[in-house]
């Protein structure tokens, strides 16, 4: 993308409503732009970056064996009538009446959508397991929404539902569903952590939210500080094989780590003094098993292999992917602008012409631009005739990885400049051999000699 043509509106002023940095810096690298209190159009530069990251959640569902349906925003509200939380889920509800008087409502969540589905096509045993999700705008009418993207009226989230003839197999189902956002979290540059949380009126040890931690975090949390060691890293596992899930279950929640709702102070004295920490944290993901609520409730059964009705077994995990992009900028920032991590960002690398107009400079900088293209690599060529430091200061503030810097007096010695976003550091070297790093970077095939 040539910048010239790109339509990035960046605001050089901090904006007043932004409480925090994440907020400050989605504004001023004009990724959003508010429509209504906690709701926003997602301008180019955010949209890409959600797309990237709905991608990385997409590949690791699929991977996990769960499918991808939709399900729309609009909903019945007899559904929830049937479910009962039609009335118990108060103001929050976007309620709607459509011009024939009925009820619907815009969907905080997909529970009552999704049972109604399976009970309508699902009859026998033989059809489990089975886990469907999809990634769909919601609605909460948060009392308070604040800190932009992060907790919003209208947001965007993976929900995933398992439906599973015994317990046994839906805990299976959601051991599957930890392993997986482990990893959907390590590729977007995230260490999120399962902390033990609050099954509602259900009850039940089995919740677990993720946590990032970071200041501007909304939750409390106590945690053994062994935990953060922890990482899955690029270790194959077979999503079908209860033991080896069950063995990262463990591995991730055996240590202490739980969020204020189900703090207990007596087992966390149990943990030596040194390593117990208490931080705040943003959820950015949660996984749930309400055995057979919802199919009681709806009359979801399937046929056993005793031939009897026997209602089937479920769970539901979610993951903000629109609060995502707040929760990675808090996590990944400087004084000047965010930093994305590769898994992200939104493009591969960017390119700055120091001087616009000079023929040799803007040849090195089609020529690089184009080879990266020809990599399946997008830069950011910014072509414009801002100067230098201008140029400088929007890279740094939208948190490209990486930047190729070209101007006429490096071209005469033959090199280009080489800059990590993360670390500040700069080298200098041939243009094809910038490709070619920035190339190996994302795992690109090299240029051909
Ligand atoms: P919270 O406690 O933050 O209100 P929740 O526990 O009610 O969230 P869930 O029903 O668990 O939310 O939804 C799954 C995920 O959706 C959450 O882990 C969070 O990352 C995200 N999410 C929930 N509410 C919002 C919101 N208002 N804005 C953006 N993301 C949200
Ligand atoms: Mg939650």
């Amino acid at each position: 993308m040539r910048m010239s043509r790109y339509f990035l509106p960046v605001l050089k002023e901090n904006p007043s409503e932004a409480q925090i940095v994440s907020h400050r810096y989605m504004l001023r690298a004009g990724m959003i732009k508010q429509s209504s209190s906690g709701i926003y159009s997602w301008l180019p530069l955010g949209f890409k970056i959600l797309k990237n990251i709905e991608n990385i959640v997409h590949e690791e569902q699929v991977r996990a064996g769960h499918i991808p349906m939709l399900m729309p925003t609009l909903q019945s509200a007899d559904l929830w009538r049937e479910s009962g939380r039609y009335d118990d889920y108060g103001e929050e509800m976007l309620r709607i009446t459509d011009r024939h008087g009925r009820d619907m409502l815009y969907g905080p969540t997909n529970e009552e959508l999704i049972t109604d589905i399976f009970r309508s096509h699902v009859s026998s045993y033989k059809d489990l397991p089975l886990t469907l999700y999809h990634i769909q705008w919601k609605f909460r009418d948060e009392i308070r929404p604040r800190f932009g993207v992060m907790r919003g009226r209208e947001f965007y989230m993976k929900d995933g539902y398992n439906f599973d003839l015994t317990k046994e197999d839906a805990l299976h189902a959601y051991n599957r569903h930890l392993v997986s956002y482990l990893r959907t979290y390590e590729r977007m540059g995230l260490q999120a952590i399962p902390m033990r949380a609050d099954g509602g009126p259900i009850g039940g040890d089995y919740t677990h939210e993720f946590l990032v931690l970071a200041e501007t975090g909304e939750s409390e949390v106590f945690y053994d500080s062994e935990i953060t060691d922890l990482r899955f890293g690029d270790r194959q596992i077979d999503y079908d094989s209860v033991e080896q899930c069950q063995a990262v279950l463990e591995e991730f929640t055996s240590r202490y780590a739980r969020t204020d709702e189900t703090h207990d102070e007596s087992i966390f004295a149990e943990v030596p003094e040194a390593r117990r920490r208490t931080a705040r944290g943003i959820e950015v993901g949660q996984i749930f098993y309400f055995g057979t609520k919802y199919s009681d409730a709806m009359g979801a059964t399937v046929q056993g292999p005793d031939g009897k009705p026997t209602p089937v077994h479920m769970g539901s995990h979610g993951i903000g992917v629109s609060r995502l992009l707040g929760a990675i900028i808090e996590a990944s920032h400087d004084d000047k602008g965010i930093i994305w991590p590769e898994g992200v960002t939104p493009f591969h690398c960017g390119i700055v012409n120091l001087k616009s107009g000079d023929a040799e400079a803007d040849a090195a900088c089609e020529a690089i631009y184009g080879a990266l293209a020809a990599l399946g690599l997008e830069a950011l060529y910014d072509d414009t005739s801002e100067r230098a430091g201008g140029k400088f200061a929007t890279m740094d503030l939208i948190g490209l990885p990486w930047r190729i810097t070209v101007g006429p007096r490096g071209l005469k010695n033959g090199v280009v400049e080489l800059t990590s976003r993360r670390t500040g550091e700069s080298e200098e070297l041939p243009p094809e051999q910038a490709v070619e790093r920035i190339a190996q970077i994302y795992g690109r095939a090299a240029p051909q000699a």
